[in-house]
């Protein structure tokens, strides 16, 4: 599964469409402080369903819509999509019929998000699922931010073991794990008012 194009639209500080292919081998993004570098990897995580505005250095999700310059006015929107080369069929097994799947995500202000997987509307889980099962996503220790490394040299075990959890593949099993959870709370509490009802018919 590999990532082959980034595309953005009004994304931090890329207002216009930019299209960036990735091609095979080592890619190196350079250029002066402040020129968007970092912005480039945010946009990868926010793709892949990032939910927590910190981690896009920002106080709300709307932070990442470009907010404006002295020659540009703020956009309404922004968007980013990813294209995955999956002729390998390294992606779930869902995706096995398709070489190539496109994931959107878009953010309107006073709206919030909505995410396309291969033109289709989808829900962020979908997409978080799909990256959690390749082993990487918004999570991923593959993403390094500035900082990253002192903060997980002081890390609690138990934080650094979540990092372990991710690069093993195995943060989407504990996300199934938890919905499974809640459906059998939800079952037992609907079995509980059943037994009650039962009681008072009896
Ligand atoms: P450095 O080399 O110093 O780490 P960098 O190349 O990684 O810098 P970024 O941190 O990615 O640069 O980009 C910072 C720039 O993005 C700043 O100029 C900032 O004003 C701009 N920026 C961030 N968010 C927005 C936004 N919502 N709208 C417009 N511009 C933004």
């Amino acid at each position: 599964m590999r990532f082959t194009r980034l595309r953005l639209n009004g994304f931090k500080s890329f207002v216009d469409p930019t299209d960036l292919v990735i091609h095979d081998g080592l890619t190196g993004v350079v250029g002066p402080n402040g020129c968007g570098k970092s912005n480039l990897l945010e946009a990868l995580r926010w793709v892949m369903g990032e939910t927590r505005p910190t981690a896009m250095r920002g106080g709300g999700m709307e932070d990442v819509i470009f907010a404006g310059a002295a020659t540009r006015s703020a956009r309404n929107h922004a968007e980013v999509a990813l294209h995955i080369d999956n002729s390998d069929r390294l992606a779930p097994a869902a995706f096995n019929d398709t070489d190539q799947i496109e994931i959107t995500r878009r953010i309107t202000r006073d709206v919030g998000s909505a995410y396309r997987l291969g033109g289709k509307e989808v829900r962020a889980r979908d997409v978080q699922m799909l990256f959690a099962d390749a082993s990487t996503g918004a999570h991923s220790p593959a993403l390094v931010r500035q900082g990253q490394i002192s903060e997980l040299i002081n890390a609690k075990p138990a934080a650094r073991r979540r990092i372990l959890e991710e690069a093993a593949g195995i943060s989407g099993l504990y996300q199934r794990r938890h919905e499974a959870e809640l459906k059998l709370n939800g079952a037992e509490q609907n079995l509980a008012r059943v037994d009650d009802v039962v009681e008072q018919l009896a």
